[in-house]
Order: structure tokens, then C-alpha cells, then sequence
């Protein structure tokens, strides 16, 4: 039987989307653009033991390419743009918002693993 998941900590999931620590909100949880700190500046937990992995990018994937692919139809359908304009258009969008959504999932993703007390075992 497995230990059930023990929730005790409080861990700010909005703190966490906006690159803040998830357990004092007040620290640093990135030290570069993707890179997680070791830890914490501020309250010292480590972010270490939640690696997330390629784990963001199926999210960042699964959204941004959605949301591009319906635009993409929305605007083929109902508007009369030439061809160029798509080929420039979409592939921006595309990349714009993979780009913004990355840190914040990511953020979101090292939360959850704080929460459910994710270790490499
Ligand atoms: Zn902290």
C-alpha cells in the first residue's frame, strides 16, 4: 500500500506562476529565464528535489498549439488574408506565446511537486 500524499504545507500556486518562491512568495524560484534556482533566496527551500523536466513543454505544447491552430482556422475562414500573411503571422504567435507560457507553467509545475512532496527516489 502507498503512502497516501501528505498536502501539509501551504504552497502559493499564483506566486509560483509569476516567478516568485511557491512557499514564502517572496524569493526568487528562477535564476534564469528557464533555469530553477538551487533555492530559495528568501526562505531557503529547495527547489532541487522538484525537477520538473521536460514535464512544462507538453503543457506549453498542448495550449500554444491549440490556441494557434484555432486562430489559424478562425482567420482562414472569416477573413481574406493573402497566404504571406499567414506564413508570418501564426509562426509568431505560435512562438509568442510558448515563450509566456513557459516560466509560468513551469513555476506552476515545481509548485505542484512541492505540494505533493515529489523526490527522485
Ligand atoms: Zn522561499
Amino acid at each position: 500500500m502507498t503512502e497516501p500524499a501528505k498536502s501539509g504545507r501551504g504552497v502559493n500556486f499564483a506566486a509560483a506562476a509569476t516567478g516568485r518562491c511557491p512557499i514564502c512568495g517572496k524569493g526568487k524560484l528562477f535564476k534564469s529565464f528557464l533555469k530553477v534556482a538551487g533555492q530559495c533566496s528568501n526562505c531557503g527551500t529547495d527547489f532541487k528535489a522538484a525537477d520538473t523536466g521536460d514535464g512544462p513543454v507538453v503543457f506549453v505544447i498542448l495550449i500554444a498549439g491549440f490556441a494557434t491552430c484555432f486562430g489559424m482556422l478562425y482567420a482562414f475562414l472569416n477573413y481574406n488574408w493573402p497566404g504571406w500573411v499567414h506564413l508570418v503571422v501564426w509562426p509568431l504567435v505560435a512562438c509568442a506565446l510558448s515563450l509566456g507560457l513557459m516560466q509560468p507553467l513551469k513555476g506552476l509545475m515545481v509548485a505542484s511537486q512541492l505540494k505533493n512532496r515529489v523526490r527522485d527516489r
